[in-house]
Protein backbone atom coordinates (compact mmCIF):
# COMPACT_ATOMS: atom_id res chain seq x y z
CA UNK A 1 0.00 0.00 0.00
CA UNK A 2 1.05 3.36 -0.76
CA UNK A 3 1.84 6.14 1.68
CA UNK A 4 -1.74 8.22 0.34
CA UNK A 5 -3.53 4.64 0.92
CA UNK A 6 -2.59 4.01 3.75
CA UNK A 7 -2.94 7.63 5.46
CA UNK A 8 -7.01 7.76 3.56
CA UNK A 9 -7.14 4.17 5.28
CA UNK A 10 -6.62 5.15 8.84
CA UNK A 11 -8.59 8.52 8.00
CA UNK A 12 -11.31 6.62 7.21
CA UNK A 13 -10.76 3.61 10.44
CA UNK A 14 -11.36 6.85 12.52
CA UNK A 15 -14.03 7.76 10.28
CA UNK A 16 -15.48 4.67 11.33
CA UNK A 17 -15.22 4.72 15.02
CA UNK A 18 -16.76 8.44 14.87
CA UNK A 19 -19.91 6.83 12.99
CA UNK A 20 -20.82 4.47 15.82
CA UNK A 21 -21.12 7.17 18.36
CA UNK A 22 -23.07 9.21 15.66
CA UNK A 23 -25.47 6.70 15.00
CA UNK A 24 -27.07 7.07 18.08
CA UNK A 25 -27.06 11.07 17.69
CA UNK A 26 -30.28 13.47 18.09
CA UNK A 27 -31.64 15.91 15.97
CA UNK A 28 -30.62 18.36 18.55
CA UNK A 29 -26.96 17.52 17.97
CA UNK A 30 -27.36 17.19 14.47
CA UNK A 31 -28.63 20.62 13.84
CA UNK A 32 -26.28 22.49 15.82
CA UNK A 33 -23.86 21.69 13.34
CA UNK A 34 -25.69 22.83 10.52
CA UNK A 35 -26.57 26.17 12.26
CA UNK A 36 -23.01 26.21 12.61
CA UNK A 37 -22.43 25.96 8.72
CA UNK A 38 -24.51 28.60 8.16
CA UNK A 39 -23.10 31.04 10.94
CA UNK A 40 -19.95 30.32 9.01
CA UNK A 41 -21.44 31.05 5.60
CA UNK A 42 -22.93 34.10 7.15
CA UNK A 43 -19.65 35.17 8.33
CA UNK A 44 -17.71 34.65 5.01
CA UNK A 45 -19.95 35.24 2.33
CA UNK A 46 -17.61 37.72 0.98
CA UNK A 47 -14.29 35.72 0.96
CA UNK A 48 -16.79 32.69 -0.62
CA UNK A 49 -17.43 35.11 -3.92
CA UNK A 50 -13.80 36.03 -3.99
CA UNK A 51 -13.09 31.99 -4.17
CA UNK A 52 -15.65 31.91 -7.20
CA UNK A 53 -14.47 34.63 -9.15
CA UNK A 54 -10.90 33.62 -8.77
CA UNK A 55 -11.92 30.37 -10.05
CA UNK A 56 -13.95 31.29 -13.08
CA UNK A 57 -14.75 35.17 -12.94
CA UNK A 58 -18.05 34.15 -11.45
CA UNK A 59 -19.99 37.60 -10.75
CA UNK A 60 -20.56 38.05 -6.70
CA UNK A 61 -23.83 38.57 -7.09
CA UNK A 62 -24.68 35.10 -8.99
CA UNK A 63 -22.33 33.43 -6.49
CA UNK A 64 -24.64 34.73 -3.74
CA UNK A 65 -27.88 33.98 -5.40
CA UNK A 66 -26.89 30.68 -7.20
CA UNK A 67 -24.58 29.34 -4.28
CA UNK A 68 -25.00 30.75 -0.70
CA UNK A 69 -28.79 31.51 -1.12
CA UNK A 70 -30.17 28.17 -1.45
CA UNK A 71 -27.66 27.28 1.06
CA UNK A 72 -29.79 29.29 3.73
CA UNK A 73 -32.80 28.39 2.48
CA UNK A 74 -31.71 24.17 2.31
CA UNK A 75 -30.16 24.90 5.98
CA UNK A 76 -33.28 26.56 7.48
CA UNK A 77 -36.07 23.21 5.59
CA UNK A 78 -33.29 20.48 7.49
CA UNK A 79 -33.69 22.54 10.58
CA UNK A 80 -37.22 22.99 10.35
CA UNK A 81 -37.89 19.05 9.56
CA UNK A 82 -35.00 16.96 10.80
CA UNK A 83 -37.28 15.86 13.62
CA UNK A 84 -39.80 14.81 11.93
CA UNK A 85 -38.00 13.20 9.42
CA UNK A 86 -35.86 11.26 11.98
CA UNK A 87 -38.97 10.36 13.96
CA UNK A 88 -39.38 6.47 13.48
CA UNK A 89 -42.50 6.04 11.73
CA UNK A 90 -44.85 3.11 11.52
CA UNK A 91 -47.73 1.12 9.15
CA UNK A 92 -50.94 -0.45 9.91
CA UNK A 93 -50.82 -3.97 10.72
CA UNK A 94 -51.61 -6.05 7.93
CA UNK A 95 -54.38 -8.54 9.37
CA UNK A 96 -52.14 -11.61 8.84
CA UNK A 97 -49.92 -9.65 11.35
CA UNK A 98 -52.13 -8.89 14.22
CA UNK A 99 -50.49 -9.08 17.39
CA UNK A 100 -47.07 -7.51 16.19
CA UNK A 101 -46.44 -3.47 15.94
CA UNK A 102 -43.63 -2.20 13.35
CA UNK A 103 -41.48 0.54 13.09
CA UNK A 104 -39.43 2.37 10.70
CA UNK A 105 -36.07 4.03 12.41
CA UNK A 106 -34.05 5.96 10.09
CA UNK A 107 -30.40 5.09 10.74
CA UNK A 108 -27.23 6.49 9.25
CA UNK A 109 -25.65 4.61 6.34
CA UNK A 110 -22.38 5.35 8.57
CA UNK A 111 -19.30 6.95 5.93
CA UNK A 112 -20.03 8.62 3.23
CA UNK A 113 -17.87 10.18 0.12
CA UNK A 114 -18.86 12.55 -1.74
CA UNK A 115 -17.74 13.79 -4.92
CA UNK A 116 -18.34 17.06 -6.45
CA UNK A 117 -18.06 18.95 -9.71
CA UNK A 118 -16.99 22.57 -10.64
CA UNK A 119 -19.83 24.08 -12.10
CA UNK A 120 -21.76 25.52 -8.98
CA UNK A 121 -18.60 24.07 -6.82
CA UNK A 122 -19.47 25.60 -3.26
CA UNK A 123 -23.34 24.30 -3.45
CA UNK A 124 -23.44 21.22 -5.37
CA UNK A 125 -20.37 20.30 -2.79
CA UNK A 126 -21.86 21.61 0.60
CA UNK A 127 -25.24 20.30 -0.12
CA UNK A 128 -25.39 16.91 -0.40
CA UNK A 129 -22.87 17.53 3.10
CA UNK A 130 -25.89 19.44 4.73
CA UNK A 131 -27.79 16.05 3.85
CA UNK A 132 -25.32 13.47 5.65
CA UNK A 133 -24.75 15.38 8.31
CA UNK A 134 -28.63 15.00 8.93
CA UNK A 135 -28.74 11.92 8.17
CA UNK A 136 -25.55 11.50 10.86
CA UNK A 137 -23.41 10.23 8.93
CA UNK A 138 -19.21 10.86 8.86
CA UNK A 139 -18.24 12.22 5.26
CA UNK A 140 -15.08 12.43 3.46
CA UNK A 141 -15.41 14.82 0.55
CA UNK A 142 -13.59 15.19 -2.53
CA UNK A 143 -14.42 18.66 -4.28
CA UNK A 144 -13.47 19.24 -8.00
CA UNK A 145 -9.53 19.82 -8.95
CA UNK A 146 -10.67 22.57 -11.25
CA UNK A 147 -12.00 24.75 -8.70
CA UNK A 148 -8.91 25.10 -6.62
CA UNK A 149 -9.67 28.30 -4.58
CA UNK A 150 -13.13 27.32 -3.71
CA UNK A 151 -12.04 23.24 -2.77
CA UNK A 152 -9.36 24.77 -0.53
CA UNK A 153 -12.18 27.66 0.86
CA UNK A 154 -14.82 24.43 1.94
CA UNK A 155 -11.21 22.61 3.24
CA UNK A 156 -10.69 25.82 5.85
CA UNK A 157 -14.27 26.02 6.54
CA UNK A 158 -14.73 21.91 7.64
CA UNK A 159 -11.63 22.04 9.46
CA UNK A 160 -12.72 24.76 11.33
CA UNK A 161 -15.93 23.82 12.33
CA UNK A 162 -15.39 19.41 12.63
CA UNK A 163 -12.60 17.52 13.45
CA UNK A 164 -11.44 15.01 10.67
CA UNK A 165 -12.80 11.90 11.90
CA UNK A 166 -16.25 13.58 11.35
CA UNK A 167 -16.24 15.80 8.44
CA UNK A 168 -12.86 16.30 5.80
CA UNK A 169 -12.13 17.68 2.58
CA UNK A 170 -9.28 15.59 0.11
CA UNK A 171 -8.39 17.83 -2.33
CA UNK A 172 -7.08 16.36 -6.03
CA UNK A 173 -8.31 15.21 -8.78
CA UNK A 174 -9.55 11.75 -10.78
CA UNK A 175 -6.67 9.94 -9.11
CA UNK A 176 -7.52 11.01 -5.64
CA UNK A 177 -11.58 10.09 -6.33
CA UNK A 178 -10.28 6.68 -7.60
CA UNK A 179 -7.75 5.86 -4.50
CA UNK A 180 -10.57 7.10 -2.05
CA UNK A 181 -12.96 5.33 -3.76
CA UNK A 182 -11.21 1.72 -3.23
CA UNK A 183 -12.00 1.90 0.98
CA UNK A 184 -15.32 0.24 1.70
CA UNK A 185 -17.53 3.77 2.13
CA UNK A 186 -21.26 2.76 2.78
CA UNK A 187 -22.51 5.40 0.46
CA UNK A 188 -21.04 7.28 -2.16
CA UNK A 189 -23.37 10.89 -3.54
CA UNK A 190 -21.03 11.80 -7.03
CA UNK A 191 -22.10 14.66 -8.71
CA UNK A 192 -21.04 15.30 -12.12
CA UNK A 193 -20.88 13.34 -16.02
CA UNK A 194 -22.69 9.99 -16.75
CA UNK A 195 -19.47 9.04 -18.26
CA UNK A 196 -17.55 9.43 -14.73
CA UNK A 197 -21.08 8.52 -13.32
CA UNK A 198 -20.56 4.99 -14.72
CA UNK A 199 -16.98 4.68 -13.03
CA UNK A 200 -18.43 5.88 -9.79
CA UNK A 201 -21.12 2.97 -9.81
CA UNK A 202 -18.73 0.32 -11.05
CA UNK A 203 -16.20 1.37 -8.01
CA UNK A 204 -18.88 1.50 -5.36
CA UNK A 205 -20.32 -1.77 -6.38
CA UNK A 206 -16.50 -3.54 -5.51
CA UNK A 207 -17.62 -2.42 -1.67
CA UNK A 208 -21.55 -2.94 -2.60
CA UNK A 209 -21.95 0.68 -1.61
CA UNK A 210 -25.08 2.38 -1.96
CA UNK A 211 -24.66 5.60 -4.60
CA UNK A 212 -26.43 8.38 -5.34
CA UNK A 213 -25.53 9.95 -8.91
CA UNK A 214 -26.52 13.22 -9.67
CA UNK A 215 -25.74 13.48 -13.46
CA UNK A 216 -26.15 15.44 -16.76
CA UNK A 217 -27.17 15.72 -20.16
CA UNK A 218 -29.18 17.31 -22.60
CA UNK A 219 -32.19 19.09 -21.35
CA UNK A 220 -34.47 19.59 -23.81
CA UNK A 221 -36.75 22.61 -23.97
CA UNK A 222 -40.14 23.22 -25.79
CA UNK A 223 -42.21 26.39 -27.16
CA UNK A 224 -45.20 25.48 -28.34
CA UNK A 225 -47.45 27.98 -30.50
CA UNK A 226 -49.33 29.44 -27.86
CA UNK A 227 -46.70 30.09 -25.39
CA UNK A 228 -46.12 33.43 -24.23
CA UNK A 229 -43.19 34.79 -26.19
CA UNK A 230 -41.90 36.94 -24.26
CA UNK A 231 -41.21 35.74 -20.97
CA UNK A 232 -40.52 31.71 -22.19
CA UNK A 233 -37.63 33.60 -24.31
CA UNK A 234 -36.12 35.54 -21.19
CA UNK A 235 -36.45 32.52 -19.33
CA UNK A 236 -34.40 30.25 -21.72
CA UNK A 237 -32.06 33.05 -22.10
CA UNK A 238 -31.55 33.38 -18.84
CA UNK A 239 -31.58 29.60 -18.22
CA UNK A 240 -29.18 29.06 -20.89
CA UNK A 241 -26.64 32.17 -19.91
CA UNK A 242 -26.71 31.70 -16.31
CA UNK A 243 -22.86 30.39 -15.20
CA UNK A 244 -22.18 30.94 -18.70
CA UNK A 245 -24.25 28.05 -19.57
CA UNK A 246 -22.51 25.75 -17.37
CA UNK A 247 -25.69 24.41 -15.71
CA UNK A 248 -26.64 20.59 -15.19
CA UNK A 249 -30.12 21.98 -15.62
CA UNK A 250 -30.13 24.64 -18.34
CA UNK A 251 -31.93 24.28 -21.12
CA UNK A 252 -29.48 22.23 -23.56
CA UNK A 253 -31.60 22.72 -26.94
CA UNK A 254 -34.63 24.12 -28.39
CA UNK A 255 -37.84 23.05 -29.81
CA UNK A 256 -40.00 25.58 -31.03
CA UNK A 257 -42.95 25.73 -33.29
CA UNK A 258 -42.21 26.70 -36.78
CA UNK A 259 -45.00 29.70 -36.40
CA UNK A 260 -43.45 31.25 -33.30
CA UNK A 261 -39.71 30.65 -34.31
CA UNK A 262 -39.10 33.96 -35.15
CA UNK A 263 -40.45 36.14 -32.80
CA UNK A 264 -39.54 33.81 -30.29
CA UNK A 265 -35.62 33.89 -31.09
CA UNK A 266 -36.25 38.09 -31.96
CA UNK A 267 -37.75 38.41 -28.25
CA UNK A 268 -34.53 36.61 -26.95
CA UNK A 269 -31.99 38.40 -29.42
CA UNK A 270 -33.57 41.61 -28.03
CA UNK A 271 -33.17 40.26 -24.65
CA UNK A 272 -29.99 39.74 -24.81
CA UNK A 273 -29.18 42.70 -26.20
CA UNK A 274 -30.48 44.80 -23.34
CA UNK A 275 -28.32 43.08 -20.97
CA UNK A 276 -25.40 44.08 -22.75
CA UNK A 277 -24.84 46.48 -25.82
CA UNK A 278 -20.95 45.80 -25.87
CA UNK A 279 -20.30 41.97 -26.64
CA UNK A 280 -17.10 42.71 -26.36
CA UNK A 281 -16.37 43.04 -23.02
CA UNK A 282 -20.01 41.40 -22.38
CA UNK A 283 -21.70 41.84 -18.78
CA UNK A 284 -19.16 42.01 -15.97
CA UNK A 285 -21.82 39.66 -14.39
CA UNK A 286 -21.26 37.06 -17.49
CA UNK A 287 -18.39 33.89 -16.30
CA UNK A 288 -16.22 32.55 -17.90
CA UNK A 289 -15.79 29.10 -19.03
CA UNK A 290 -13.61 26.89 -17.06
CA UNK A 291 -10.91 26.17 -18.75
CA UNK A 292 -8.88 26.10 -21.81
CA UNK A 293 -10.07 22.71 -22.98
CA UNK A 294 -13.43 23.42 -22.05
CA UNK A 295 -13.39 26.80 -23.91
CA UNK A 296 -11.88 25.03 -27.17
CA UNK A 297 -14.45 21.83 -27.50
CA UNK A 298 -17.32 24.43 -27.39
CA UNK A 299 -16.13 27.00 -29.59
CA UNK A 300 -15.22 23.33 -31.48
CA UNK A 301 -18.92 22.52 -31.69
CA UNK A 302 -20.18 26.20 -33.08
CA UNK A 303 -17.08 25.13 -35.79
CA UNK A 304 -18.23 21.96 -36.51
CA UNK A 305 -21.87 22.65 -36.61
CA UNK A 306 -21.35 25.70 -39.09
CA UNK A 307 -18.81 23.70 -41.69
CA UNK A 308 -22.04 21.32 -41.74
CA UNK A 309 -24.79 24.14 -42.39
CA UNK A 310 -25.97 25.51 -38.99
CA UNK A 311 -26.29 29.28 -38.93
CA UNK A 312 -25.00 31.55 -36.23
CA UNK A 313 -27.81 33.86 -36.26
CA UNK A 314 -26.71 35.85 -32.39
CA UNK A 315 -23.05 35.75 -30.85
CA UNK A 316 -20.36 33.10 -31.63
CA UNK A 317 -17.92 35.75 -30.36
CA UNK A 318 -15.29 33.84 -28.32
CA UNK A 319 -11.79 35.32 -26.40
CA UNK A 320 -9.16 32.27 -25.86
CA UNK A 321 -7.38 34.59 -23.30
CA UNK A 322 -9.76 34.97 -20.79
CA UNK A 323 -12.10 31.80 -22.15
CA UNK A 324 -14.95 34.47 -22.93
CA UNK A 325 -17.15 33.00 -25.01
CA UNK A 326 -20.34 35.20 -26.35
CA UNK A 327 -24.17 34.01 -25.26
CA UNK A 328 -24.62 32.21 -29.08
CA UNK A 329 -27.75 31.14 -31.19
CA UNK A 330 -27.48 28.79 -33.93
CA UNK A 331 -30.54 27.76 -36.34
CA UNK A 332 -30.58 25.30 -38.97
CA UNK A 333 -29.54 22.44 -37.03
CA UNK A 334 -29.74 19.18 -37.57
CA UNK A 335 -29.65 15.91 -34.88
CA UNK A 336 -26.90 14.42 -36.41
CA UNK A 337 -24.74 17.42 -35.93
CA UNK A 338 -22.17 16.73 -32.79
CA UNK A 339 -23.65 20.30 -30.93
CA UNK A 340 -26.93 17.54 -31.04
CA UNK A 341 -25.25 14.68 -29.37
CA UNK A 342 -23.00 16.03 -26.11
CA UNK A 343 -24.05 17.87 -23.51
CA UNK A 344 -23.05 21.43 -25.06
CA UNK A 345 -22.26 22.73 -21.01
CA UNK A 346 -21.27 26.42 -22.49
CA UNK A 347 -23.85 29.20 -24.09
CA UNK A 348 -24.64 27.68 -26.98
CA UNK A 349 -28.37 27.30 -27.86
CA UNK A 350 -29.21 25.34 -30.73
CA UNK A 351 -32.50 25.64 -32.28
CA UNK A 352 -34.72 23.04 -34.22
CA UNK A 353 -38.48 23.72 -35.24
CA UNK A 354 -40.94 21.53 -35.18
CA UNK A 355 -44.75 21.07 -36.48
CA UNK A 356 -46.24 18.14 -34.70
CA UNK A 357 -45.42 17.66 -30.98
CA UNK A 358 -45.27 14.15 -32.12
CA UNK A 359 -41.56 14.80 -33.74
CA UNK A 360 -40.61 16.77 -30.78
CA UNK A 361 -41.52 13.77 -28.34
CA UNK A 362 -39.90 10.78 -30.18
CA UNK A 363 -36.56 12.79 -30.69
CA UNK A 364 -36.24 12.84 -27.08
CA UNK A 365 -37.32 9.30 -26.56
CA UNK A 366 -34.69 8.43 -29.20
CA UNK A 367 -32.03 9.81 -27.13
CA UNK A 368 -30.86 9.61 -23.53
CA UNK A 369 -33.41 10.65 -20.41
CA UNK A 370 -32.56 13.98 -19.55
CA UNK A 371 -32.36 15.43 -15.97
CA UNK A 372 -34.61 18.26 -16.74
CA UNK A 373 -37.58 18.87 -19.28
CA UNK A 374 -38.86 22.43 -20.28
CA UNK A 375 -41.96 23.46 -21.57
CA UNK A 376 -43.44 26.85 -22.24
CA UNK A 377 -46.70 26.32 -23.01
CA UNK A 378 -50.38 27.95 -22.75
CA UNK A 379 -52.22 24.13 -23.74
CA UNK A 380 -52.60 22.03 -20.84
CA UNK A 381 -53.21 19.49 -23.60
CA UNK A 382 -49.76 19.92 -24.76
CA UNK A 383 -48.62 20.20 -21.47
CA UNK A 384 -49.89 16.76 -20.13
CA UNK A 385 -49.06 15.26 -23.54
CA UNK A 386 -45.18 15.75 -23.43
CA UNK A 387 -44.93 15.11 -19.81
CA UNK A 388 -46.46 11.93 -19.95
CA UNK A 389 -44.99 10.65 -23.27
CA UNK A 390 -41.48 11.42 -22.39
CA UNK A 391 -38.88 10.52 -19.10
CA UNK A 392 -36.93 12.72 -17.73
CA UNK A 393 -35.63 13.73 -14.02
CA UNK A 394 -38.29 16.74 -13.93
CA UNK A 395 -39.97 19.05 -15.92
CA UNK A 396 -40.94 22.28 -15.28
CA UNK A 397 -43.53 24.04 -16.88
CA UNK A 398 -43.18 27.93 -17.91
CA UNK A 399 -40.26 28.00 -16.07
CA UNK A 400 -36.78 27.82 -15.05
CA UNK A 401 -34.44 26.18 -12.83
CA UNK A 402 -37.06 26.13 -9.80
CA UNK A 403 -37.05 22.23 -9.28
CA UNK A 404 -33.53 22.42 -7.45
CA UNK A 405 -34.47 24.91 -5.24
CA UNK A 406 -38.34 23.45 -4.43
CA UNK A 407 -38.74 22.24 -0.90
CA UNK A 408 -40.29 19.31 -0.54
CA UNK A 409 -40.01 18.15 -4.38
CA UNK A 410 -37.12 15.67 -4.71
CA UNK A 411 -34.43 16.93 -7.63
CA UNK A 412 -32.77 13.83 -9.52
CA UNK A 413 -32.12 11.94 -12.62
CA UNK A 414 -33.28 9.06 -13.97
CA UNK A 415 -30.46 6.08 -15.72
CA UNK A 416 -28.41 8.69 -17.69
CA UNK A 417 -28.87 11.74 -15.89
CA UNK A 418 -28.91 9.86 -12.61
CA UNK A 419 -30.03 7.58 -9.52
CA UNK A 420 -31.53 8.95 -6.34
CA UNK A 421 -31.78 12.46 -5.10
CA UNK A 422 -30.84 15.44 -3.68
CA UNK A 423 -31.99 18.10 -0.91
CA UNK A 424 -34.74 17.46 1.49
CA UNK A 425 -36.13 15.15 2.85
CA UNK A 426 -34.64 12.57 -0.04
CA UNK A 427 -31.70 13.41 0.13
CA UNK A 428 -31.61 12.77 3.87
CA UNK A 429 -32.75 9.34 2.87
CA UNK A 430 -30.11 9.00 0.55
CA UNK A 431 -27.70 8.79 3.12
CA UNK A 432 -29.98 6.86 5.81
CA UNK A 433 -30.99 3.19 5.97
CA UNK A 434 -34.62 2.84 6.87
CA UNK A 435 -34.22 -0.01 8.83
CA UNK A 436 -37.62 -1.61 10.05
CA UNK A 437 -38.21 -3.16 13.45
CA UNK A 438 -41.06 -5.47 13.38
CA UNK A 439 -42.30 -6.44 17.24
CA UNK A 440 -44.37 -9.68 18.17
CA UNK A 441 -47.11 -8.96 21.12
CA UNK A 442 -49.08 -12.03 20.83
CA UNK A 443 -48.86 -13.11 17.72
CA UNK A 444 -50.58 -16.67 16.35
CA UNK A 445 -47.82 -17.42 13.57
CA UNK A 446 -46.80 -20.78 14.96
CA UNK A 447 -50.36 -22.17 14.56
CA UNK A 448 -48.97 -22.46 10.58
CA UNK A 449 -45.86 -24.15 12.05
CA UNK A 450 -44.98 -27.83 11.53
CA UNK A 451 -46.52 -30.71 11.95
CA UNK A 452 -48.89 -29.83 8.65
CA UNK A 453 -51.92 -31.12 10.49
CA UNK A 454 -55.36 -31.03 9.11
CA UNK A 455 -55.96 -27.78 11.06
CA UNK A 456 -52.67 -26.26 9.98
CA UNK A 457 -53.74 -27.18 6.42
CA UNK A 458 -57.16 -25.71 6.65
CA UNK A 459 -55.94 -22.67 8.56
CA UNK A 460 -53.69 -21.99 6.09
CA UNK A 461 -55.88 -21.95 3.44
CA UNK A 462 -58.30 -19.89 5.25
CA UNK A 463 -55.50 -17.34 6.15
CA UNK A 464 -54.55 -17.59 2.65
CA UNK A 465 -58.35 -16.71 1.27
CA UNK A 466 -58.74 -13.99 3.74
CA UNK A 467 -56.24 -12.91 5.62
CA UNK A 468 -52.85 -12.90 4.11
P1 LIG B 1 -16.80 15.23 -13.93
O1 LIG B 1 -17.61 14.00 -13.98
O2 LIG B 1 -15.72 15.41 -14.91
O3 LIG B 1 -16.11 15.40 -12.48
C1 LIG B 1 -16.85 15.40 -11.29
C2 LIG B 1 -15.96 14.96 -10.14
O4 LIG B 1 -15.56 13.62 -10.36
C3 LIG B 1 -14.68 15.77 -9.96
O5 LIG B 1 -14.47 16.00 -8.59
C4 LIG B 1 -13.61 14.84 -10.50
O6 LIG B 1 -12.34 15.02 -9.90
C5 LIG B 1 -14.17 13.48 -10.12
N1 LIG B 1 -13.66 12.35 -10.91
C6 LIG B 1 -13.00 12.38 -12.09
N2 LIG B 1 -12.73 11.12 -12.49
C7 LIG B 1 -13.21 10.28 -11.54
C8 LIG B 1 -13.27 8.87 -11.39
N3 LIG B 1 -12.75 8.05 -12.30
N4 LIG B 1 -13.89 8.36 -10.30
C9 LIG B 1 -14.45 9.17 -9.38
N5 LIG B 1 -14.43 10.52 -9.49
C10 LIG B 1 -13.84 11.07 -10.54
O7 LIG B 1 -17.87 16.43 -14.00
P2 LIG B 1 -17.59 17.98 -14.05
O8 LIG B 1 -16.97 18.33 -15.35
O9 LIG B 1 -16.94 18.43 -12.81
O10 LIG B 1 -19.10 18.54 -14.01
C11 LIG B 1 -19.89 18.63 -15.15
C12 LIG B 1 -20.88 17.49 -15.24
O11 LIG B 1 -21.61 17.37 -14.05
C13 LIG B 1 -21.93 17.75 -16.32
O12 LIG B 1 -22.23 16.57 -16.98
C14 LIG B 1 -23.15 18.23 -15.51
O13 LIG B 1 -24.37 18.06 -16.16
C15 LIG B 1 -23.02 17.39 -14.29
N6 LIG B 1 -23.70 18.00 -13.15
C16 LIG B 1 -24.81 17.42 -12.63
C17 LIG B 1 -25.51 18.02 -11.58
C18 LIG B 1 -26.75 17.42 -10.99
O14 LIG B 1 -27.17 17.88 -9.93
N7 LIG B 1 -27.35 16.41 -11.58
C19 LIG B 1 -25.04 19.22 -11.06
C20 LIG B 1 -23.88 19.78 -11.62
C21 LIG B 1 -23.22 19.17 -12.65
Amino acid sequence: MTDTANSYNSLLKSQQVKALELRTSKAKERIKKLKSIKSWIEDNEEIICDALYSDFKKSRHETYLSEIMPMYGEIRYIIKNLKNWMYPKSVSVPLFFIGTSNKRIPQPKGNALIISPWNYPFLLTMKPVLSAIAAGCTVIIKPSELTENTSELIKKMMHELFTEDEVTVITGGADTAIELQKLPFNHVFFTGSPKVGKLVMIAAAKNLASVTLELGGKSPTIVDETANLKEAAIKIAYGKFLNAGQTCIAPDYLFVHTKVKDKLLEEIQSYLKKLNDDPENYSKDYCRIINKGHFSRIVGLIKEAESEGAQVITGGHSRETDAFLEPTLLTQITPEMRIMKEEIFGPLLPVLEYTNLQEVTSFINKNEKPLALYIYSKNRGNQDFITKETSSGSVVINDFAIQFIYHGIPFGGINNSGTGYSGGEEGFKEFSHLKPVIKNHFSPSPLFYPPYTKFVKKLTRFAAKYLA
